[in-house]
């Protein structure tokens, strides 16, 4: 089994920037964000779920009203908790059958709740991208068009930052004082050798 990273971080600390440095030196990334989105309209059990706790006009002929399952988990912890604790297990499985199928030294897995969704446990070493809150709040701001309430009421609902890089192996620091590039391949270097040192 190749060996397993995972990149974390919070809202706009630049985890999709980073894990695709990872890829551009070849590293198979899968991005738990995006295979979640696509397991809304694939698989039948999560879909089936979603409709028998938020109701069956959720979906229209197979297609997601996301604004609609937006509103019924904005500002509601019960649904958020009860929305992540269908979407998590699939999008696990379908990371761990991903993994399954590399062939590489290593593999990134990006998920911005890799610590909530309790993915990290299956991971041998997790990074965390680090960014000053500022800097984070004006990155999601200018990519997303939202306003500064609407980032921080999605940066509440994670863990908080600093408990979560505690929790990481290796950090990146992010914040336009260092460079980026660099610090990703001095960490290339490190899994390379322990990918090498796993497969001993
Ligand atoms: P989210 O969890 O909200 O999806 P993320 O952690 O994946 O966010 P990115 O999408 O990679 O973050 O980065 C957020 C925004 O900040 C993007 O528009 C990205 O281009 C920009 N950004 C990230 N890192 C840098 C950097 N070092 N310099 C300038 N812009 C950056």
């Amino acid at each position: 089994m190749v060996l397993k990273i995972g990149i974390t971080g919070g809202i706009g600390s630049g985890k999709t920037t980073v894990a695709k440095i990872f890829s551009l030196l070849n590293v198979p990334v899968y991005n738990a964000d995006a295979a979640s989105k696509r397991l809304y309209h694939t698989d039948k059990e999560l879909m089936a779920n979603i409709k028998k706790h938020f109701g069956e006009d959720i979906y229209t002929q197979d297609q997601l009203n996301r604004s609609k399952l937006a509103a019924l988990v904005f500002n509601n912890e019960e649904n958020l908790a009860l929305l992540n604790s269908l979407v998590h297990p699939p999008t696990i499985k379908d990371a761990d059958n991903w993994m399954h199928q590399q062939t590489g030294p290593y593999i990134i897995k990006e998920a911005a709740l890799l610590f909530e969704s309790g993915s990290a446990g299956n991971l041998d070493y997790i990074i965390g991208v680090h960014t000053p809150d500022f800097l984070r709040i004006k990155r999601a701001m200018d990519r997303d068009h939202v306003s500064r309430e609407v980032v921080l009421s999605r940066m509440n609902k994670q863990i908080d930052e600093i408990i979560k890089m505690k929790l990481c192996d290796f950090i990146i620091e992010n914040n336009e004082q260092q460079l980026v590039i660099p610090q990703v391949l001095e960490l290339h270097n490190i899994f390379l050798q322990l990918a090498a040192q796993k497969s001993a």
